[in-house]
Parts: structure tokens; C-alpha cells; sequence
């Protein structure tokens, strides 16, 4: 269990997330197919297999959310590829080069989502991917204040964002592609979202590794 976030955790999130977009990216392109473009798995996988490419073993944790967030930026289009690139070095820009404590990590993480809200300009509610990780932040910072460890603090943030992810369901989309269907979006889960809760749960199993 690690209540700091260094190098090696933030190796761990970025291959875990990895990992499990490839994993899923079937299911994510099924997802994108519905209300999209069909491009929400190939476009991730690539870019977090470049990603993955990328890191370098000497790198402090600020740099390797740099990195990503660079290669992200560059490698993917789409909506999803600056959105995420976004979160990542807006991230980076909160995360301290020697690592972060759980106060400080939780600020990085509020500091990427809060980039993806200035790039994209959705709400909660818009049925993005910010239905994930606005939920998910709330509760790492109320669980953090409510004097949880880091890890526990975490799982309960991916378990709030994977139930943020659930909810988009029913919702009409008000953002990105999916918004063109207006109310045909309903009935479908989004893909981004369901990305961004795997972006959450990789750092809730980095560190609790
Ligand atoms: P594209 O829509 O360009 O094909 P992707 O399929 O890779 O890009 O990503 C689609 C996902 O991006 C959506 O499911 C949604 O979660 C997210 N998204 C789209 N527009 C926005 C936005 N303005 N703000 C936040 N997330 C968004
Ligand atoms: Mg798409």
C-alpha cells in the first residue's frame, strides 16, 4: 500500500490504464458505435500503447505525466485524445517532481479534471466523460478530509466514478459527438466515460500495489 504517489506509482497507473483499454477496446468501440463513431477503443489503445512506449525508467512523477499527456495530445484525435492529453499535463502541472502525499495527489487529479472541463466545456450531467471523474474527485477529497489513507480514499473514488459512469445511461448527450443523436443517445452507456473510470481504477490499484 503506498500513501505517497512517486515514480513507480505513476508507472504502475499509466500501464494499468493501458492495460485495461486494450483490454476493453472492443467494448469501448461497441460503446462509440452506439452513439459515436466507433473510434473511442482504437483511439485510446493507441495512445496509451505510445504511452506506455514512452516512459522512461528514470523519469520523476511530474515528467511522466508530461510525457503522457504530450503523447496523447499528439498521437490521438478525436475528442478523447486532447481531453485526456489535457487531463494529464494539466495533472503534471499540480504534481510535484518528488512525488505526492494523498493531499497533494488529490489536487493533481482535481487539476486534470478541471483542465478537461475548461478544454471541453461539459457539466456534470452531459454525459462525457466528466461524469466519472467529477464524482470520483469529490469523494477522494471528502474521504481524504474524513481522515481515510490514500488507498482506501482512492477505491472509494473509482467505485463514485464507476457509478458516475453507470449513470450517463439514461442521460441525452449535450456534449461531442454523441450530442448529434439528441435524445436516440439515451439508453446507451458513454464510452468516455467508461474510459475514465478505468483511468481510476488503475490508480486505485497503483496504489494500493
Ligand atoms: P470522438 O467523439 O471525436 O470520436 P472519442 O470517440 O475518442 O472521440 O471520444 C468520445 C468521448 O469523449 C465521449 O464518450 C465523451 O465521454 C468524451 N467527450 C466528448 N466531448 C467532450 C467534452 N466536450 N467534454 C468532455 N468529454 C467529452
Ligand atoms: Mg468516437
Amino acid at each position: 500500500m503506498a500513501d505517497r504517489v512517486d515514480a513507480g506509482v505513476v508507472q504502475a497507473w499509466l500501464r494499468g490504464f493501458a492495460a485495461k483499454v486494450h483490454d476493453a477496446r472492443d467494448e469501448l468501440t461497441a460503446l462509440d458505435s452506439a452513439i459515436g463513431d466507433a473510434d473511442h477503443g482504437s483511439n485510446l489503445d493507441r495512445g496509451m500503447t505510445a504511452v506506455v512506449e514512452g516512459l522512461s525508467d528514470d523519469a520523476d512523477p511530474a515528467a511522466l505525466l508530461k510525457q503522457a499527456g504530450m503523447t496523447l495530445v499528439s498521437k490521438v484525435g478525436g475528442a478523447s485524445g486532447p481531453l485526456y492529453g489535457t487531463f494529464f499535463l494539466r495533472a503534471a502541472g499540480a504534481m510535484p517532481a518528488e512525488g505526492a502525499d494523498a493531499s497533494e495527489f488529490a489536487a493533481a487529479l482535481r487539476a486534470g479534471v478541471e483542465g478537461v472541463v475548461a478544454r471541453g466545456k461539459a457539466e456534470l450531467g452531459d454525459k462525457t466523460m466528466l461524469d466519472t471523474l467529477l464524482p470520483a474527485c469529490d469523494t477522494l477529497e471528502a474521504r481524504l478530509a474524513e481522515g481515510d489513507a490514500l488507498p482506501e480514499a482512492l477505491r472509494a473514488a473509482a467505485d463514485a466514478g464507476a457509478t458516475g459512469r453507470d449513470a450517463t445511461t439514461p442521460m441525452v448527450a449535450r456534449k461531442g459527438r454523441a450530442s448529434y443523436l439528441g435524445d436516440r443517445s439515451a439508453g446507451h452507456q458513454d464510452p468516455g466515460a467508461t474510459s475514465a473510470a478505468m483511468l481510476l481504477a488503475a490508480a486505485a490499484e497503483a496504489v494500493a500495489a
